[in-house]
């Protein structure tokens, strides 16, 4: 158990694609636990690999008065609808913005276990699992932008982070 350090904009880790990972072994295990006690202590409700430094393809989401949720080596087989919505991330403190995602989003993966599920998410989860997604793929909320460039300053009381 362990509180990694999280990378922040412009850290060019953010931007690159992670690689999917290979085995879900012991190692890898260490890793999405440490990634929950990252998250937690940070406060968000998902992380991904790359905002601990690591490029592979692993996420963490925990959405309040919901199991939490591990995601290895995720992907979105379907999007519908379109939605605007607030959104921060842990690796852009101190700002949200208003983006657009999808209004239900239907994702496969792996369990920590290396078992393969899938989920059908509407919500908040539906906005964590594209936002959690998209770090693998080096993409940031800010790509998102329903107006290019505009950023909302958030006090720290008030942040809803990602
Ligand atoms: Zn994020």
């Amino acid at each position: 158990m362990a509180v990694l350090s999280l990378k922040y904009l412009p850290d060019p880790i953010l931007r690159k694609k992670a690689r999917p990972v290979a085995k879900v072994d012991q190692v890898i295990g260490t890793l999405i636990n440490d990634m929950f006690d990252t998250m937690r202590e940070a406060g968000g409700v998902g992380l991904a690999a790359n905002q601990v430094g690591e490029l592979l393809r692993i996420a963490v989401i925990e959405i309040p008065e919901e199991p939490p949720l591990v995601l290895v080596n995720p992907e979105v087989t379907r999007r519908v609808g379109r939605r605007e919505v607030e959104e921060g991330c842990l690796s852009v403190p101190g700002y949200s913005g208003i983006v657009n995602r999808s209004i239900k989003t239907k994702v496969k993966a792996l369990d920590a276990d290396g078992v393969p599920f899938r989920i059908t998410a509407e919500g908040l989860l539906s906005q964590a699992l594209e936002h959690e997604i998209d770090h693998l793929n080096g993409v940031l909320f800010i790509d998102h932008l329903v107006e290019p460039g505009e950023l909302i300053p958030v006090s720290a009381s008030e942040e809803m982070e990602d």
